[in-house]
């Protein structure tokens, strides 16, 4: 396929990861987790003893800083100033510190090309908060991913024991309400649904159906988008 290009926005748990992957498998493409690029930042922020809530110094540390996404069938890797840190990824402290940088147009701007280069340069499932708002506004596909708190924060829950390693429930949900009310009520591309995006309401659907009902539209629509091309 070419020209392939999939967004899919939506909150914390609802779904994304796991559907982006399942769905760039079945379309035969890569898929973008770009929330792996704001936690990469974080835990260079961290390591440099700045604050996710300084905006100057944010902007020096993202002056003298690399940072490669490498797409995989099974995880996206990232890779700061030449380390592999994609481990360091998932922890709690680095989740709230992605959300108080990702608030910060010095650090949104800063990965806008990154982005856009992975989406030119392959055919792609992107997921994200501003995928389809911001990043690519034009793409012939989006998706806004949506489910229920309670069952966004116990998928949550279940992920982070799975690791070996959660907090108790009501802390993760405590979390994800706080990460949802600042992803939803910033300035600068706040999540919301795209013009033009298919809703999907993930609650009481496995992700192998929200898969189904996606590549389902996809394929539908395709011929009249390469047509376009
Ligand atoms: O998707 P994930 O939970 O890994 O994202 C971590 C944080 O990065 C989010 O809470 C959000 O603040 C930020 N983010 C963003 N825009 C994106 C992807 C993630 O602001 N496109």
């Amino acid at each position: 396929m070419s020209g392939l290009l999939v967004t899919i926005d939506g909150p914390a748990g609802s779904g994304k990861t796991t559907v982006s992957r399942l769905l760039a498998a079945e379309l035969g493409c890569i898929y973008v987790d770009t929330g792996a690029l704001y936690r990469g930042v974080a835990v260079a922020a961290t390591d440099a003893g700045v604050s996710p809530e300084d905006p100057e110094g944010l902007a020096r540390l993202l002056d003298g800083l690399t940072l490669e996404l490498v797409p995989g069938p099974e995880a996206n890797r990232v890779i700061i100033n030449g380390q592999d840190i994609t481990d360091r990824l998932r922890t709690p402290e680095v989740t709230m510190a992605a959300s108080a940088a990702s608030a910060h147009p010095v650090v949104r701007q800063w990965l806008l090309d990154t982005q856009r280069s992975l989406g030119k340069n392959n055919d792609a499932v992107f997921e994200g908060r501003d995928m389809g708002t911001v990043v690519f506004p034009h793409a012939p596909f989006k998706f806004f991913l949506v489910a229920d708190p309670k069952v966004r924060a116990k998928r949550r829950f279940l992920e982070l024991s799975q690791k070996g390693g959660a907090p108790p429930l009501e802390e993760v949900e405590a979390d994800m309400a706080r990460r949802d009310e600042n992803d939803s009520t910033r300035a600068t591309a706040p999540l919301r649904k795209p013009d033009g995006a298919v809703a999907i309401d993930s609650t009481s659907m496995t992700p192998e159906q929200v898969v189904a009902v996606m590549a389902r539209h996809v394929r539908k629509h395709l011929g009249d988008v390469q047509g376009k091309l």
